[in-house]
């Protein structure tokens, strides 16, 4: 197929490189020219700017961007993707935001005449390269189908959460939950071992018992029982700190919308930012556990 594809980032990048590997043509572009270089050098075309993405007569147009003002600047600004698209093109926004934002995005595109989904994405850098993410889709069935062999390019669980914005709920709702789950595990660790007990012997427990979750088994924060992860390499790589306070101030403003009351989810947004204004925001989230630790 011919897709256009714009935000071209630690995401989008790998996700544009496989949809070049599963064969489709692609039209890119970003604000980044070294991010566009990568694209191009792999056998993209380069785009130079959302309206001429609109233009080159793609069939599908999917964008990958840092927040909820960068979509509605590319899908609803003056030489933005709304205002040049042909009616039918199917848009696919893949980016982390605000369902409302999603939902508004998709109407003004419904109004244009063209298919929307939301489909964020969970898996990180690592899902992004090998093409494993998960894709939690907001829109018609109809919809859903059409995009579904295009992600299946990008990623291995492909779930539909029901109409626009949906995936975004789903996400919110998911990521909400980790970031509470992880600093549960890193408490929990940091009690264990205080009390005298082996990490790896504790989380041993743990993960055979009912304490266990993704946290604990997979993603332990503390240093040495889980090979390869974060914690196990000075919390370098994995998800950063400062994008887990993005999702977490996404739900708290989810939440606020429909006077849902998200009492852990806005501790841990705290817990975070009190963290990352400490110069921590770059490392990985699971860091959180040297709140609970004296260093040495
Ligand atoms: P990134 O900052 O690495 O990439 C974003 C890209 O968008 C950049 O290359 C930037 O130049 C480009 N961009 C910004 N404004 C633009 C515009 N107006 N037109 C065209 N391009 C523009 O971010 P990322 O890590 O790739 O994340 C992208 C999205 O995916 C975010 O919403 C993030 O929350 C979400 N996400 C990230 C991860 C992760 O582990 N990094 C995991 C899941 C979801």
């Amino acid at each position: 197929m011919h897709i256009g594809f714009l935000g071209l980032g630690n995401m989008g990048g790998p996700m544009a490189h496989n949809l070049l590997k599963a064969g489709h043509q692609l039209y890119v572009f970003d604000v980044s020219a070294t991010a566009v270089a990568g694209l191009t050098a792999a056998g993209a075309q380069e785009a130079t700017s959302a309206g001429a993405i609109a233009k080159a007569g793609v069939e599908v147009i999917i964008t990958m961007l840092p927040a909820a003002t960068h979509v509605r600047e590319v899908y609803l600004g003056d030489d933005g993707l709304l205002a040049n698209v042909q009616p039918g093109v199917l848009l696919i926004d893949s980016s982390t935001i605000d369902p409302m934002s999603a939902r508004e995005v998709a109407a003004a595109a419904a109004k244009n005449g063209n298919p929307m989904i939301d489909a964020p994405v969970s898996g990180g850098t690592v899902g992004a390269a090998a093409g494993t993410l998960t894709f939690m889709v907001g829109g018609s069935e109809a919809d859903f189908q059409k995009a579904q062999p295009i992600l299946a390019a990008m990623g291995k669980n492909i779930i539909h959460c029901g109409d626009c914005g949906n995936g975004q709920v789903a996400k919110v709702a998911n990521n909400m939950l980790l970031g509470i789950s992880m600093i549960g595990a890193a408490e929990a660790m940091s009690l264990g071992v205080a009390l005298g007990m082996d990490a790896k012997v504790l989380a041993g427990v743990i993960n055979s018992s009912s304490g266990r979750c993704w946290s604990s088994e997979i993603y332990n924060p503390f240093p040495g029982v889980v090979e390869n992860s974060p914690a196990s390499r000075g919390y370098s790589g994995g998800f950063g700190t400062d994008l887990m306070l993005k999702d977490l101030g996404l739900a708290s403003e989810a939440a606020k919308q429909v006077r849902q009351p998200v009492i852990l989810g806005a501790l841990a947004q705290q817990l975070y930012q009190a963290f990352s204004m400490q110069g921590n925001g770059m490392l990985d989230f699971s860091a959180i556990i040297k709140l609970y630790r004296q260093e040495n």
